[in-house]
């Protein structure tokens, strides 16, 4: 599939990995907004946010528990914020579901994320 998160997965495009399980991989953005700031990704490819079904949504429990374990490991505990964007006006650029985690920083709130 010509999908640039699928080809991240398989290892033929090289990444800043910083989890992994049988279900979830999570690397570190190419572009942080953020000290901190890594893509949550389901290994099974998902479109994003709006292809989640009664069938797959279990996965999105499974990225959330990683994003927990990542967030105790790094000591993230003054705060940290999970961000997805699904469709052309939210910015999605890349249409494998993915889940931002950013956090170093102290960050405001508004549509535009206030990051
Ligand atoms: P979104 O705009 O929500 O679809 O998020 C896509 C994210 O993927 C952006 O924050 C990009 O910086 C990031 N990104 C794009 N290409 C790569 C790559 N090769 N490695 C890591 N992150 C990437
Ligand atoms: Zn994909």
């Amino acid at each position: 599939m010509d999908c640039l998160f699928c080809k991240i997965i398989a290892g033929e495009i090289p990444c800043t990995k910083v989890y992994e399980d049988d279900f979830v991989f999570a690397f570190k953005d190419i572009s942080p907004i953020a000290p901190v700031h890594y893509l949550f990704i389901p290994k099974a490819h998902i479109s994003g946010a709006a292809a989640v079904t009664e069938e797959n949504a279990v996965i999105v429990g499974k990225i959330f528990t990683a994003i927990a374990k990542v967030a105790a490991r790094e000591q993230l505990d003054s705060g940290f914020r999970v961000i997805t964007n699904n469709g052309a006006d939210a910015g999605q650029t890349v249409p494998h579901l993915h889940f931002h985690l950013l956090a170093g920083k102290e960050m405001g709130w508004s549509a535009e994320s206030g990051v």
